[in-house]
């Protein structure tokens, strides 16, 4: 198995710093993938991320929620959306996502679809060339 990143990742990248195998890359270009993957062939499933997000978007991959239930104000941010969101990840760099969306309380969403994503990103995606062009957003 492996963990899943879902769509409620702001690019606050405490999770890369984490991962004792070093399987969390940075989604680049941004607008293409915007937030960070899991290698699913490399994760070895210690849970070590998922404290350290502070919007508890990491999961392992059986225990994604189909619905999760919005506390309200909470971000997701996915390819199609048209938001805006503007932060800092907890190095202190600007994070801008213009593929963001804030939740309204009690919406719910199915993160599931998040998942293929995470695999799509290692096989037809950047993968660990993503490295390369990290920006450190
Ligand atoms: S810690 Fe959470 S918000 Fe930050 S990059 Fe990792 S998954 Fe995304
Ligand atoms: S569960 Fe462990 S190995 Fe897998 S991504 Fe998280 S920190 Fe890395």
């Amino acid at each position: 198995m492996t963990h899943i990143i879902t769509s409620l990742c702001l690019r606050d990248r405490g999770c890369i710093e984490v991962c004792p195998v070093e399987c969390i890359l940075p989604g680049q270009p941004a607008d293409k993938y915007p937030w960070m993957y899991i290698d699913p062939d490399t994760c070895i499933d210690c849970g070590a991320c998922v404290p350290e997000c502070p919007v508890g978007a990491i999961f392992p991959q059986d225990e994604v929620p189909a619905a999760y239930t919005a506390k309200g104000g909470e971000y997701i941010s996915r390819v199609g959306e048209t938001g805006h969101y503007e932060g800092a990840n907890h190095l202190g760099k600007q994070v801008v996502l213009d593929t963001a969306r804030q939740l309204k309380a009690g919406e719910t969403v199915d993160l599931t679809a998040d998942i293929q994503p995470n695999y799509d990103f290692f096989k037809s995606g950047p993968g660990y060339g993503a490295k390369d062009n990290d920006n450190g957003m």
